[in-house]
């Protein structure tokens, strides 16, 4: 019994994501724009150190919640990322219609590496802000966001070496 807990204690706190390993293409089930997210996805992990290749071997899925099912979401919530289901990025059909795919992706995929789902401060400006008015024209990542992301140690490698 004992091995048991402990593996699964080790798992839990190792690094899941590793930047310095390629992430496979963004697997696409959401009804968007095809190119638009997969760019957004690739060009997202080049930023964070990483890279998108065809075997890739972690998977990060889009899909969508019609009925926007997280728990807490209402009905503006664009997306979520769950704690238990990490590698899955949900858009909500507010989200799907906002126009701002790009930017959801790439703060939810800050949710989904880092396991961390609380939010930085509007004055920061950074993607992980919780309202969008905060972060409108940031197309990049800062070094809040970077700082976000590394602090749980859910991924390893790339900007979190
Ligand atoms: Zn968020």
């Amino acid at each position: 019994m004992w091995p048991a807990i402990l593996a699964v204690l080790l798992g839990a706190c190792g690094p899941t994501w590793d930047l310095d390993k390629p992430f496979a293409p963004l697997h696409i089930l959401a009804p968007v724009d095809g190119t638009e997210a997969a760019t957004a996805f690739s060009s997202s992990i080049e930023e964070l150190g990483g890279r998108v290749a065809k075997n890739g071997t972690q998977h990060v899925t889009l899909d969508l919640d019609e009925k926007c099912n997280c728990g807490n979401c209402t009905l503006t919530t664009w997306a979520y990322v769950r704690a238990i289901q990490p590698n899955t990025i949900w858009l909500c059909p507010s989200g799907a219609a906002s126009g701002h795919l790009r930017g959801i992706l790439k703060h939810e995929l800050i949710h989904a590496l880092a396991l961390r789902f609380d939010h930085l401060p509007c004055a920061t400006h950074a993607v992980m802000t919780l309202q969008f008015a905060c972060h409108d024209d940031q197309t990049t990542y800062t070094t809040d966001d970077r700082d976000y992301l590394c602090s749980t140690r859910a991924t390893d490698g790339g900007v979190c070496h």
